[in-house]
C-alpha cells in the first residue's frame, strides 16, 4: 500500500513534537519530559521515512538501525553521570558524521550546482563537527590532554588545509565531468580534508573553552543535518526543520557559554586559551588544612552560608548529602544560598540537574551576577569539588584565565574548600584561592566529607 502521502504531514507533526520538548528542556523540573517528547518525534519520523516511494536497502537499514540503537541504548545504561559530556560529543560526532555521509550519497547522484552547493557546505560542516567532536571527547575522557595543542605555524597550516577543502568542493560543484581530476578522488580529499580541518581546529581548543566548542559542534551538527535536508528532492522537510531547531538552540547555547566566558568566538578558536598550563610562579603563601569539626563550629556560628559547587561535587555524587547539609543548617536559622556558575561541572547546567535532582528548590540557586555582590557579607563560602570557576587568577593579568568571569568567593570571610588533594581544575591552572588567608582546605571526598561535616554538625 503506497503510503507516502502521509508522510509531509506526520514529518509537520513530528516538528511540533520537537518544539514542545525544546521548550520544556528550558527548565530543569520538565528537562526529563521534554527529552521524551523529542525522542518520540525521532522515532516517529524515522519510522514514517520507511513508506518513501522507491525505498531500497530496507535490511540493511534495518541492520544499521539495529547496531546503532542497541549499541546506543547499552552505552547509555552504562554511562556514569559524570562521564555524561563526552557521551554527548560523542554522539553529536556521529550526528555529524551522518550528515556528511548523506551529503556524500547526494554528490554521488547527479546534481545541479544549488544541490551540489548545498551538500559540499553541509559535508563540510559535518565532517568538521564529527571530528572536532571525535576531538572534544579524547580530550574529556582524559585520552588526550585537555589544554590547548600548540605548534608553530599551527594557523598557516589550518588555512591551507581549509583553502584546499574549498577548492576541492568547488572542483565536485562545478560537474566531475568538466574537471580534470575524477571525482573519484576529489570526492574522498574533499572530506579526508574536512575531517582534518575538524581535528586541526580543535586540537588548539581546551582548558576552559571547552564548553563553547562542545555547544558550538552542535550548532554546526543541526546546520548541517539541515543543509541536507535541502539536497533532497523534494527536500526533506523534516530533516530541514529539526536541523533548524537544534542550529539555533545550538549557536544560543555557543554565544551564552562564549559570554559567561567573556570571550569572543575568534578569541576561542585562535586565541589557544591556557596554552601555558602552570602559573605557580604567581601563588604566595601555603594551603592551611583544617579538620571536620572545626569547619562544623564555623558553620554553627555563621548567619550566611554559600555554596559553591562544581565538578568535583559531580564526581563523588555528594549532591544528596549537600542537600541534607543545607537542610541542617537552614533548621538551625543559618541561610543557605547555593552560586552556580554557567560552566561549572562537564556540561551546560550540569549542577542544576544535579541539585534538582537531590531536591534543593530552583529558587536557592543564583548564577554568577546575582551573587558575587552577596560574597562580602557573606561568613563561610563552602567551595565543593570547584576549581577553576573559582580561581582568582582570572582577575590578574598575565594569568592564562585573565578575564574569565568567576564566583569571587575569595571575598568572603572564610572559604572552606573541599577537595581530594592538590588536584588541579580542567584548565589545569594553580588556584590562587587555596592559598590566601580565609581560606582553609577540607581534603577527602566530597561526599564523605559532607557526611562527616553533618555528623559534627549534629553532635553540636
Ligand atoms: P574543575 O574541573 O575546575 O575542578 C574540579 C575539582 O574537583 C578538581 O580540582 C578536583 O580536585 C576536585 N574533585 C574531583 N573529584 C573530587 C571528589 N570526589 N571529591 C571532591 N573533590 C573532587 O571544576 P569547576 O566545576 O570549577 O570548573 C569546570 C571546568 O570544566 C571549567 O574549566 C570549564 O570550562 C570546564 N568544562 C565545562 C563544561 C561545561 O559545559 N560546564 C564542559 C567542558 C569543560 P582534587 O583532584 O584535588 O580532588
Amino acid at each position: 500500500m503506497d503510503l507516502s502521502f502521509a508522510i509531509e504531514p506526520v514529518y509537520i507533526a513530528t516538528i511540533f513534537f520537537f518544539i514542545v520538548g525544546l521548550q520544556r528542556m528550558s527548565h530543569p523540573l520538565t528537562a526529563r519530559s521534554g527529552i521524551v517528547w523529542a525522542g518520540a518525534a525521532m522515532l516517529i519520523a524515522t519510522l514514517v521515512t520507511f513508506f518513501t516511494t522507491g525505498l531500497s536497502n530496507l535490511v540493511l537499514i534495518a541492520i544499521a538501525i539495529v547496531i546503532g540503537g542497541g549499541f546506543g541504548y547499552i552505552a547509555a545504561k552504562r554511562v556514569a553521570m559524570t562521564n555524561m559530556p563526552q557521551m554527548i560529543a560523542l554522539y553529536n560526532g556521529m550526528g555529524g558524521g551522518a550528515a556528511a555521509c548523506i551529503s556524500a550519497v547526494a554528490l554521488l547522484a547527479t546534481h545541479s550546482m544549488v544541490t551540489g552547493g548545498i551538500a559540499v557546505v553541509g559535508g563540510l560542516i559535518g565532517a568538521v563537527s564529527f571530528a572536532g567532536s571525535i576531538i572534544a571527547f579524547f580530550k574529556l575522557q582524559g585520552w588526550m590532554p585537555s589544554r590547548p595543542i600548540t605548534f608553530p605555524g599551527q594557523q598557516i597550516v589550518n588555512m591551507a588545509i581549509f583553502l584546499l577543502t574549498v577548492i576541492s568542493g568547488v572542483l565536485i560543484v562545478l560537474q566531475p565531468a568538466a574537471i580534470p581530476i575524477s571525482a573519484a578522488v576529489v570526492l574522498p580529499l574533499f572530506f579526508i580534508l574536512s575531517f582534518l580541518f575538524g581535528i586541526l581546529m580543535t586540537l588548539p581548543i581546551g582548558g576552559a573553552d571547552m564548553p563553547v566548542v562542545i555547544s558550538m559542534y552542535n550548532a554546526f551538527t543541526g546546520l548541517a543535518v539541515a543543509l541536507d535536508g535541502f539536497s533532497f528532492a523534494p527536500p526533506n522537510y523534516a530533516m530541514i526543520i529539526a536541523g533548524v531547531i537544534v542550529g539555533a538552540a545550538g549557536s544560543l547555547l555557543t554565544l551564552q557559554m562564549a559570554k559567561a566566558m567573556n570571550r569572543s568566538l575568534g578569541n576561542v578558536f585562535f586565541g589557544a586559551f591556557g596554552a601555558t598550563d602552570t602559573d605557580g610562579g604567581q601563588v604566595k603563601g601555603s594551603m592551611k588544612a583544617i579538620e571536620t569539626d572545626d569547619v562544623a563550629v564555623l558553620l554553627a556560628y555563621a548567619d550566611t552560608v554559600i555554596i559553591a559547587p562544581g565538578y568535583g561535587m559531580a564526581v563523588a555524587q555528594a549532591q544528596q548529602k549537600v542537600k541534607e547539609l543545607t537542610d541542617l543548617l537552614e533548621n538551625k536559622g543559618i541561610s543557605v544560598k547555593f552560586a552556580i556558575h554557567p560552566v561549572a561541572g562537564r556540561m551546560p547546567g550540569h549542577m542544576n540537574v544535579l541539585l534538582a535532582e537531590a531536591g534543593v528548590s530552583y529558587d536557592r540557586l543564583f548564577d554568577r551576577d546575582e551573587i558575587n555582590p552577596e560574597f562580602p557579607a557573606t561568613d563561610v563560602v563552602l567551595v565543593i569539588g570547584a576549581n577553576d570557576t573559582v580561581n582568582p587568577a582570572a582577575h590578574r593579568q598575565g594569568s592564562p584565565l585573565f578575564g574569565m568571569p568567576i564566583l569571587d568567593v575569595e571575598q568572603a570571610k572564610n572559604v572552606i574548600v573541599l577537595k581530594r588533594g592538590q588536584g588541579r581544575g580542567f584548565a589545569g591552572i594553580e588556584n590562587d584561592l587555596f592559598y590566601r588567608d580565609n581560606t582553609r582546605m577540607l581534603y577527602g571526598d566530597a561526599q564523605e566529607t559532607v557526611g562527616r561535616l553533618i555528623q559534627s554538625l549534629k553532635k553540636l
